[in-house]
This record gives C-alpha cells, structure tokens and sequence, in this order.
C-alpha cells in the first residue's frame, strides 16, 4: 500500500481513538494503539514506524521472524497475537516482547524456560474464548482463574491481563456485551492476584474498536483499517 495511505489511515484511527476515549471519559494514552501487520511487507510497516506507531502485532511466527530480521534497525515493540505450538515457543521467547495468545499452561511453562535470561520478563496476556466457540483458541472462562494462578508463578513471565476475538457481531450494543465480560473477568483476577500488575485488555479490532474501547480496553488491535483489506 502506498506510504501516504497508511499514514492517513493511522491518522484516522488515532483520531478515532481519541474521539471514542473522549466520549467515555478516558484518557486516550490509556489506550494503546497495535498495528496488526500479518501479511503485510517490511516496508508497510516502515512507512506506519515512520509516522510514530512503534507497536506491531504479528500472527504468523515464520513470517514475523523474516520481518523482524529485515526491521532489525527499528525500536519495535513487537507482539505475537497468533496461536502458538509448542514447537514454536522458543522463537517466540526470544524474538517477541509481548504475546497474547497465551491458552494453556503448557505453553506457558515453555515460554517461561525459554526466554532468554538477559531479556526482560515476557509481557502474557491469556487468550480467552469469550464466545465459547468450538472452533476458537483461548480458554474457557470458567477456566481463567486456575490457568492465570498458575502462570502467575511462572519465573520469567509478566501476566499482564487477558485477550479475546469474539464471534462477529453488527452493531454496538451486542458488540460490547464479550467485551464487558472479558472486563469483568480482568476485575475478577485482580482480586484473586492483587500482587500482579493486570493492567492489560486486548480487545477490539477494526469492525469493534470503539465498542472494546467503551468496555475499557487498554491494548486494541488493528489491522485492515490501517494497512487496508487482506486478499
Ligand atoms: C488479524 C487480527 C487482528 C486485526 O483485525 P482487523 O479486523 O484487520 O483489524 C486483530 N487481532 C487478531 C488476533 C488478529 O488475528
């Protein structure tokens, strides 16, 4: 896509930000903004760096590895968003700052040995399958509490909160109904963990950003209304 596109487009998604924050009564730097860069090439997401956004999410790990190698000269946050095998946690305990997609604890344990000792703890969100769709990753809700206990032990691991893709849904009132929940879910660990810093609700994407962000969303992930529609 052309440069001066995807600078307008993250224009138009920072105002959108701000203009949906401040109808809601939040401040817009509590709101982080995740360009979801799969499938895009190196130099889209140069063109996004060159107009401020530091944070790029990536679902696809051999892909995110070619990018980050060929991006190497740029401060990216980077955070992997995509499901996760447990052949691949070592990459990703390696190259990413973030992942979101965190659905049980033996990926957990593995991410936790895997990184690298010189390197910060790794940033967790735990995926949850808000909706309860079978054909969804993330864990059931009725199960967040005993996975987040647990990787909240985990030495090399900062669990940060929780992310959701709920089913599609048309219009705002029903949109924010998976959001709220996953909200109250959030509120719910930090009584069980108050020692843990769950500051983090990755929700909201390009059809239900605003939605996500009336719900308190803290990360939101957009991709198609930045970088434009994938094949
Ligand atoms: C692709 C993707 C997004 C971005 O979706 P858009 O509708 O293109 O904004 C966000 N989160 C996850 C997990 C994704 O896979």
């Amino acid at each position: 896509m052309r440069k001066g596109t995807i600078v307008e487009n993250l224009n138009a998604v920072r105002e959108r930000i701000v203009t949906c924050c401040r109808a809601s009564g939040r401040d817009p730097a509590s709101v982080m903004l995740l360009a979801v860069s799969k499938t895009r090439p190196a130099v889209d997401l140069r063109a996004a760096y060159d107009a401020g956004q530091r944070h790029f999410g990536e679902n696809y790990l051999q892909e995110a590895l070619e990018k980050l190698g060929e991006l190497a000269d740029l401060d990216i946050c980077w955070h992997f968003i995509g499901p996760l095998q447990s052949n691949k946690t070592r990459a990703a305990a390696e190259a990413f700052h973030w992942i979101h997609s965190v659905d049980r604890l033996k990926i957990a344990q593995r991410l936790s040995a895997q990184r690298p000792a010189r390197m910060p703890p790794l940033n967790i969100c735990l995926q949850v399958n808000i909706d309860c769709e079978e054909s969804k990753s993330g864990v059931a809700p009725d199960r967040v509490a005993e996975l987040a206990a647990a990787v909240a032990q985990l030495p090399n691991l900062k669990l940060r909160g929780l992310m959701a893709i709920p089913a599609a849904r048309q219009d705002a009132a029903a949109q924010r109904q998976p959001f709220a929940r996953l909200a109250e879910l959030l509120q719910q660990l930090r009584a069980q963990l108050p020692e843990h810093p769950l500051d983090t609700l990755s929700m909201g994407m390009s059809g239900d950003m605003e939605a996500a962000i009336e719900c308190g969303a803290t990360i939101v992930r957009i991709g198609t209304d930045i970088f434009g529609a994938r094949d």
